[in-house]
């Protein structure tokens, strides 16, 4: 019996007009990164005298909001001088969305993005449910 090993290639579409592409960018703002970074680092070492509940949820919501990656294709125009950007040639299945993962990963800046929410997503859209039954 021979077994096929699965495609893993990965599906991108652009997050402004939802077209299939394959030669777009993932990119995040650096400014936006920095900026984000920044309000954590400030936010972490906030004086916290009270810690009732009711403080700690209000905390929550006043946290800085992340900075987001997203797709985007050639035909929108998008200028990534101010961005990291990941070439989708680059980056054309899920072996190569870990290592890209794992490059992401020793960026000091990582923590200020949504990475791991991003390629929740892509896996989410792409994979086969059955293949992680019970992860979230
Ligand atoms: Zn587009
Ligand atoms: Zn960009």
């Amino acid at each position: 019996m021979t077994t096929t090993p699965t495609v893993a290639a990965i599906a991108w579409r652009c997050d402004t007009c939802a077209t299939s592409t394959t030669t777009g960018v993932i990119h995040i703002n650096l400014q936006r990164v920095t900026a984000v970074e920044q309000e954590l680092t400030a936010w972490e070492k906030r004086p916290r005298e009270d810690v009732s509940r009711a403080v700690e949820l209000a905390e929550v919501f006043a946290a800085p909001m992340i900075a987001r990656w997203e797709v985007a294709c050639r035909k929108c125009g998008h200028d990534c001088s101010g961005c990291y950007s990941i070439e989708l040639a680059l980056c054309p299945s899920v072996f190569a969305l870990v290592k890209w993962t794992a490059h992401l990963y020793d960026k000091s800046w990582f923590r200020a993005t949504n990475w791991v929410s991003f390629i929740h997503r892509v896996a989410q859209e792409n994979g086969d449910p059955a293949e992680a039954a019970g992860v979230w």
